[in-house]
């Protein structure tokens, strides 16, 4: 066929994301020879600094946290095989509504024609064939997650590049469980309600039935809270690493797609985000 690998790109907005939402599709796919690239928009510059230390807080120096946050995202795609690692590099917008959306240069700031077109050189260089992003909420209605979805759909009709595009999501169906597992593991202190762009309270996930795609990912769950563990100065990633490896298998080991570019008819709902490439 091809005289090149199949090749899967996951477009994300921070380090650490790759890990949560598709860390076992990157161990998977980079364990069957197929070529993983990651692209991280941001310089993540808005976490958590290193001893914990919040955005704003006394001691959280900026380029210290980028550093620590570019090393950690470095060990995280050694954990998960991907062959190539893109920065876009832009500053970390921080969540809707920080002072930082509006700082200059932020991702979120810029326009997406701009970006697209960085992405879109990117999609030329690679060719891949499945294009994986957010929803357009960015999945709980963060700025740069947001941004990474409107910049990935610009390149993918700029360029006709991808044959399949996918947006991550959950299913409703587990949203119960989860909330027993943090039972489970102490945690009580549930974060505040996610807030989208417009002020509206989003519902994380979508309805089973609208999720086409079921990629069961849980043989490389290890792999997946390896590189969640190699995120570990993010408080967030704490509460995974908390679960232990059995009870992320168990709610995040199969990892849940809709497909929304799609050239290959490949009957739905599937199992593979190759099926009909190969
Ligand atoms: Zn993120």
């Amino acid at each position: 066929m091809a005289d090149r690998p199949l090749t899967l790109m996951a477009v994300h907005a921070h380090p650490d994301d790759e890990a949560s939402s598709t860390g076992g599709v990157l161990a998977m796919y980079s364990a069957q020879g197929i070529r993983t690239v990651l692209v991280t928009c941001t310089d993540g510059g808005c976490g958590d600094g290193p001893g914990g230390v919040k955005p704003g807080e006394p001691g959280h120096e900026h380029d210290a946290v980028v550093e620590l946050r570019r090393t950690e995202l470095e060990a995280s795609c050694q954990v998960l095989g991907v062959s190539h690692l893109e920065l876009l590099d832009y500053p970390d917008s921080g969540m809707m509504g920080w002072p930082t959306n509006d700082a200059p240069g932020s991702f979120w700031s810029t326009p997406v024609d701009d970006a697209a077109a960085r992405l879109a050189a990117l999609f030329e260089r690679y060719q891949p064939d499945v294009v994986i992003t957010y929803d357009e909420v960015g999945f709980y209605g963060h700025p740069d997650h947001i941004q990474a979805h409107r910049i990935t759909m610009r390149a993918a009709e700029l360029t006709g590049i991808p044959k399949k595009v996918y947006w991550t999501t959950m299913p409703r169906s587990r949203i119960g469980r989860f909330e027993e597992i943090l039972e489970e593991i102490g945690f009580t202190e549930w974060e505040e309600p996610d807030i989208g762009e417009d002020g509206e309270e989003l519902e994380l996930g979508l309805p089973d039935e609208q999720i086409t795609t079921w990629v069961d990912a849980r043989d490389f769950a290890e792999q997946k809270f390896k590189s969640l563990e190699a995120h570990a100065s993010q408080s967030e990633n704490i509460l995974f690493l908390q679960m232990g490896v059995e009870r992320l298998a168990e709610i995040m080991g199969v990892e849940t797609f809709v497909r929304v570019v799609d050239t290959t008819d490949a009957a739905l709902p599937e199992a593979d985000l190759f099926a009909g490439l190969r």
